[in-house]
């Protein structure tokens, strides 16, 4: 029996909603299989500025070190999309948790459910038995290094940095699951134009040494992108520094369909987190209408790597499996062209699954 805490930090916009049904898919997992998870719910994000002024209150992060795992929503409000200058931000809560609990690798499965073939806008043909393992670097490249402007404001500048030992860790990580798998890696990077880039060959260079058993690819960015769309199936474990990760994995989302059925855990020296990889999608907030699936795989993947309860993991992915098997769908992964698909909301998808999870 497992004994567990988890922090609940569902954020803003549909984090609330899906947040809440991953919530219920964990109360099932701890019933079927007899575990004692125990919870506490945190600010952040636009909400936390309205309450307290921060993005990320001091108390927020300290639950979140004394937590086993943290279930995460989103953070984000059009308010701070449309005003670049606003100082304080939704974001910079994101950050900092990344920063302060040492997330530093971001890890991303992209795996197209069969029944979901025809829901991508990529042939099925394409599509089908894609597998990809993103690593996407989550502490450095250009969202951490200096940035500001100058002449009067007419000129603006991030500086991209990447030290040695980050890139070896994520790299060693992405390794070592490439082992589990097809024992394939390929590295995307700029290294034909950019420093940070040309360290980062260089390092997974040297850690490909330790690995003789997987077979490296180094790839340029801007053919990673184009591949990813051509020939997916193509990858295996793919690892990539933090902005290049950023833009990859919301492209490869496509290939799972929507991005509502995409899950993250981003992990490091202490507490994981588990998120969809969506954002706050203020444009269906409120609207009963969010895909929750994203969310319930971020459970998944919370059993799976922080509790290493392989067989409950499994198990949440066999119920969304058997949900989408018997038809049912929110709106983002309907089929227009056919009419068999059984619509349903945030809170009927959640019971739906529930109700796979209690049979
Ligand atoms: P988004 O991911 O919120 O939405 C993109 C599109 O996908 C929208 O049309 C949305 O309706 C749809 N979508 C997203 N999740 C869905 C779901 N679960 N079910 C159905 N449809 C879904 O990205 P955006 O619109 O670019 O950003 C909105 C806000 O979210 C911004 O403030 C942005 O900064 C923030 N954001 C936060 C995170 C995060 O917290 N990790 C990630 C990305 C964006």
């Amino acid at each position: 029996m497992a004994n567990k805490k988890i922090l609940i930090v569902p954020g803003d916009g549909i984090g609330q909603e899906v947040t809440g049904v991953g919530k219920k898919v964990l109360d099932a997992i701890a019933a079927k299989f007899n575990h004692q998870f125990t919870y506490d719910t945190a600010l952040i994000g636009h909400v936390a500025i309205e309450a307290t002024g921060t993005p990320l209150p001091d108390e927020s992060l300290a639950k979140m070190k004394a937590s086993d795992a943290v279930l995460f929503g989103a953070v984000g409000h059009p308010a701070y999309d449309n005003d670049p200058t606003a100082k304080v931000r939704p974001e910079q809560g994101l950050l900092k948790m990344r920063k302060e609990l040492g997330l530093y690798a971001n890890i991303r499965p992209i795996k197209l459910f069969d029944e979901l073939l025809d829901a991508s806008s990529i042939k099925p043909d394409i599509l089908r038995g894609a597998d990809i393992l993103f690593f996407r670097e989550l502490t450095g490249d250009i969202y951490f290094g200096e940035k500001g402007r100058k002449n009067n404001g007419d000129t603006a500048y991030d500086v991209a940095e990447y030290s040695r030992y980050e890139i070896e860790r994520i790299a060693r990580k992405a390794f070592e699951a490439a082992r589990t798998r097809r024992k394939k890696l390929c590295s995307a990077d700029k290294a034909n134009v950019i420093e940070t880039s040309r360290l980062w060959r260089e390092v997974v260079q040297q850690v490909a040494l330790a690995y003789p058993d997987i077979s490296v690819e180094h790839q340029f960015v801007d053919a990673t992108a184009m591949l990813l769309i051509k020939d997916p199936k193509r990858f295996d474990v793919v690892v990539t520094a933090n902005l290049f990760g950023d833009i990859l994995t919301d492209e490869a989302s496509q290939i799972a369909g929507s991005m509502g059925m995409l899950a993250s855990a981003s992990v490091g020296d202490g507490t994981g987190v588990y998120e969809p990889i969506h954002g706050s999608a203020h444009d269906i907030t409120g609207k009963g209408i969010a895909n929750p699936l994203a969310s319930v795989l971020s459970v998944a993947l919370m059993l799976d790597i922080s509790f290493e309860l392989q067989i409950e993991a499994k198990t949440v992915i066999a119920a969304v499996d058997a949900v989408l098997k018997a038809g049912y769908r929110t709106r983002d992964i309907a089929n227009a062209t056919t009419q068999n698909d059984k619509i349903l909301g945030t809170q009927q998808m959640g019971d739906a699954v529930l109700q796979y999870l209690t049979t």
